[in-house]
């Protein structure tokens, strides 16, 4: 399956988009979730049955002087809100994705378009590895009681680190020690040049 594109039209119009995609939906399910596709992560093997909708938007965000390209959520609205606002910003929701998804990945459709194959799957990838199963106090898979479904949360990055404090202090002293020794084993999947922000943790 090739890589799925937003409509160009309404990726590189002037009004603000935002449009779910099935597409992206499938093509991501079927690379990096199923057993035995093409890029299987069993990292994100959690997420099989986990309901993710994907969003193009053509909405600039920027955040603490970073271009953000991708965020992911959860799919049920956040934050403090009125009973109004809540009700509303879930039937938009619902109107994307037909229900409220375990999770919402928002991809930048302008960036995605200029962007090689393997900076997109690193991309939503990158993505997933937010989206994850919480843990009982024993450190195992948490379910619910009441459903028998996985408990969703959110993940941090593992790292968060300045390139010049490495600099200085080196890989032992920052706690970049693995992310060095991941860099220096080289791609498991394709020698591309990554660089991608992300709103999550920016
Ligand atoms: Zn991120």
């Amino acid at each position: 399956m090739n890589i799925p594109r937003p409509n160009e039209e309404n990726a590189l119009g002037l009004s603000d988009w935002f449009g779910p995609s099935l597409d992206l939906a499938i093509w991501a399910h079927e690379t990096f979730l199923v057993e035995g596709g093409e890029l299987e992560n069993p990292d994100h093997a959690h997420l099989r049955f986990a309901k993710i909708g994907y969003l193009w938007t053509n909405v600039a965000n920027t955040k603490k002087g970073r271009m953000i390209i991708g965020t992911a959520e959860k799919g049920q609205p956040q934050g403090a809100m009125g009973k109004w606002s809540k009700a509303r910003a879930e039937l938009q929701v619902v109107e994307w994705f037909g229900q409220v998804p375990d999770f919402i990945i928002t991809i930048h459709a302008e960036w995605w378009l200029q962007a090689g194959d393997a900076e997109r799957c690193a991309l939503i990838e990158h993505e997933l590895y937010h989206c994850t199963q919480d843990k009982d106090a024993f450190g195992a898979p948490k379910f619910s009681r009441s459903t028998g479904l996985p408990v969703y949360v959110m993940r941090g990055h593992d790292v968060e680190e300045f390139v010049g404090v490495v600099r200085r202090y080196g890989a032992e002293a920052t706690r970049v020690q693995e992310l060095v020794d991941a860099a220096n084993a080289g791609p498991e999947i394709a020698a591309a040049e990554i660089a991608h922000a992300c709103g999550n943790c920016a």
